[in-house]
């Protein structure tokens, strides 16, 4: 399989070189599908860059580009050799109207890192950004969300309250706690007093834990990739550990979607 005859197929399908690869070090190239907006057939030539020798098959797939001009995969990539690299194509670009559409902004869908499918715009952060200007803005500005978070929640009623609780040295009832692992998938839940489930918003909320530490409070981090319910920012569960105290109600807590584990009374 020569390169010459590989490159030359490429351009003959109206394919350019791309001058960088991310990911690797074969050449990468691209052109517009020929119908679907914003989705482009992607094709990693598997010809090294540097030593311009084949490394490997050659790779296509199409990804759409988001309003962040984010290349967001849509399609599985599949590997062929020169003599299928046509068909292939054919068949990458037909694969197209099989990707599901975003009904909101009419986005393409794809397979985000924690699995699930989402909308390649992410326009659910607007919808939440619409509801609640005020509270969202921070938050959303700020890269490093979880400080913008801490800040918010420090504010929060909520907050003040405990501090106050803290103060007054109420008894602790009960400790609870979840051994959450890194990548776990996570939701929330709303548990009460009497260990009843109030809420579960699974499918609404989607989140993947980035780490837990082993302070008091299982203070966790998690990267929210999906809140389509009410519930702000400084709302969602941040810790691991509960303490339940005789005034505790209710409360938001972490829910693992991605394996079977539950919270345990410590
Ligand atoms: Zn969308």
């Amino acid at each position: 399989m020569s390169v010459v005859q590989r490159k030359a197929m490429l351009k003959a399908e109206g394919f350019f070189p791309h001058k960088k690869n991310g990911k690797g070090t074969s050449i990468i190239y691209s052109r517009k599908h020929p119908s679907a907006k914003f989705v482009r057939v992607v094709v990693d030539s598997g010809i090294d860059s540097k030593t311009g020798k084949v490394i490997g098959k050659v790779g296509v797939k199409l990804c759409f580009i988001n309003r962040q001009k984010q290349w967001r995969e849509i399609t599985t990539e599949v590997f062929t050799t020169n003599t299928g690299l046509v068909k292939t194509i054919r068949a990458q670009e037909a694969a197209e109207k099989f990707v599901k559409t975003c009904k909101h902004c009419k986005a393409k869908k794809f397979t985000a890192k924690s699995g699930n499918v989402v909308c390649a715009n992410a326009c659910w952060t607007n919808w939440s950004g619409n509801k609640k200007k005020t509270t969202q803005k921070k938050p959303q500005k700020n890269p490093p969300k979880i400080k913008a978070q801490k800040s918010s929640q420090k504010k929060s009623p909520r907050n003040l309250q405990r501090k106050t609780v803290q103060k007054k040295r109420q008894k602790l009832q009960e400790k609870w706690t979840i051994n959450l692992q890194p990548g776990d998938l996570v939701t929330v839940e709303e548990c009460t007093k009497d260990n009843t489930i109030a809420n579960d918003y699974s499918g609404k909320i989607l989140g993947i834990v980035a780490s837990v530490h082993s302070d008091a409070y299982g203070t966790t981090r998690v990267q929210w990739t999906a809140n389509a319910s009410s519930l702000e920012e400084w709302e969602l569960p941040k810790y691991a550990v509960e303490h339940r105290y005789k005034h505790s109600l209710s409360w938001n807590r972490f829910k693992v979607v991605s394996r079977k584990v539950n919270w345990v009374k410590a």
